[in-house]
């Protein structure tokens, strides 16, 4: 197996990538750029209709692209069709055909490519044994678990042996148990195979657990990139902040600034001191934690809402209530100062993808 290169080349890049849909309307894909290291797990990552999914299929082939450049080991594949560009797609639940056996679904390109029978099967037979399926290639979907269904999946999507895998919310379909298995195995598979995954997803949750580099995309532009880490301890940006959650964000005269909820002191008001005046409005159990939802005095009603994360022995040893008012302090080494937000590409400075070469070298620091 490859092993991940230490110094990562570029396995993607993008290069002022745009998409319109239709004139007149705001691009979906705003003029982006990024470089997504070769080997490693990208994930992008934003709200419903930030351009996560146009991003993806421009790359895959599978949508026309309205300005820019995509590079795949620096060959420009931006006009090539999708079969001859070195990508894969896999789909929202796996997307098998039910009538197939995992063996034929797993060869069914190949059957597409006018491949012999016999030759097929035997690559899809490869295929599937180095997923460990091998002893359940004739079963169909039906007959097989979600996680054994990921690995066909899995096998149908490298037969074509693909540089780059593409998901595209591979598991947002599934159940919150099933889902959690099947990211930490899709992880397992990215490692071993030492290919470049590429993985849409509007969950910070699975982000997280899931990326070497994390993209966050809003109102298709890229708000921030870097290393799981590095985005939920060092938010560029308010919606950032706002959007992993943890976050509490508090206007101060030079600016907003984000501090995490479990890095939140809290103490009665009664007793004075420095601290946002506050009211607590709800107290909920979270098992390891307690979270506390609290209201800020004094600032627009949009902006009031805050809360502190309690390790549960810190609650009980002084449990809150609702209804009673508080200050909230924090050190200022917790204090993150945020940026001013998406940039509009006319306003953007000229060199863009210096600060993602930067990222890459803090993720490379990061994951040694
Ligand atoms: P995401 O994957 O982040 O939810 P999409 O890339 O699907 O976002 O969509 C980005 C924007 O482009 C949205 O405003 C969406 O409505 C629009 N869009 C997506 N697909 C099409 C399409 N085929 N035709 C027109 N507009 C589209």
């Amino acid at each position: 197996m490859d092993a991940v290169s230490p110094v990562p080349s570029a396995a993607i890049e993008v290069v002022a990538l745009t998409k319109r849909y239709a004139a007149g309307t705001p691009a979906a894909v705003d003029r982006i750029d990024l470089r997504i290291a070769s080997g490693s797990y990208c994930c992008l990552l934003g709200p419903s209709g930030c351009g996560k999914s146009t991003t993806l299929r421009m790359i895959a082939g599978h949508e026309s692209v309205s300005g820019g450049d995509i590079l795949l080991d620096n060959r420009n594949i931006t006009d090539l069709p999708a079969a001859a560009r070195g990508t894969a797609m896999m789909f929202q639940s796996f997307a098998l055909f039910p009538h197939l056996s995992a063996v034929d679904n797993v060869a069914f390109s190949l059957k597409m490519k006018g491949v012999a029978r016999a030759e097929r099967r035997r690559r899809a037979t490869d295929l599937l044994e180095r997923v460990a399926m091998g002893h359940l290639a004739e079963r169909k979907p039906g007959e097989l678990s979600g996680g054994q269904q990921q690995r066909v999946a899995l096998a149908r999507a490298l037969i074509t042996e693909p540089r780059v895998l593409l998901l595209d919310e591979p598991l947002s379909a599934l159940d919150p148990f099933l889902r959690i298995q099947m990211r930490a195995e899709l992880r397992r598979w990215q490692k071993t195979l030492g290919l470049t995954f590429i993985h849409v997803t509007h969950s910070q949750e699975e982000a997280m657990a899931l990326a070497d580099t994390m993209v966050v995309m809003n109102h298709g532009l890229i708000e921030q990139v870097g290393s799981s880490h590095r985005v939920y301890n060092h938010p560029a940006s308010e919606f950032v902040a706002r959007f992993m959650g943890g976050h509490n964000v508090f206007d101060t005269p030079a600016g907003p600034v984000a501090v995490r909820n479990d890095h939140m002191q809290i103490a009665p008001e009664a007793e004075g001191g420095a601290g946002v005046a506050a009211r607590i409005t709800d107290v909920e159990y979270q098992g390891t934690y307690v979270l506390i939802g609290l209201e800020q005095e004094g600032v627009e009603k949009a902006r009031q809402a805050v809360s502190v994360l309690l390790g549960e022995a810190a609650f009980l040893a002084r449990p809150w209530t609702p209804g009673e008012r508080v200050r909230l302090s924090w050190a200022e080494a917790d204090v993150r100062v945020l940026g001013p937000g998406v940039q509009r590409p006319a306003e953007r400075a000229p060199a863009p993808a210096s600060t993602l070469r930067d990222d890459t070298a803090a993720i490379a620091a990061f994951s040694a």
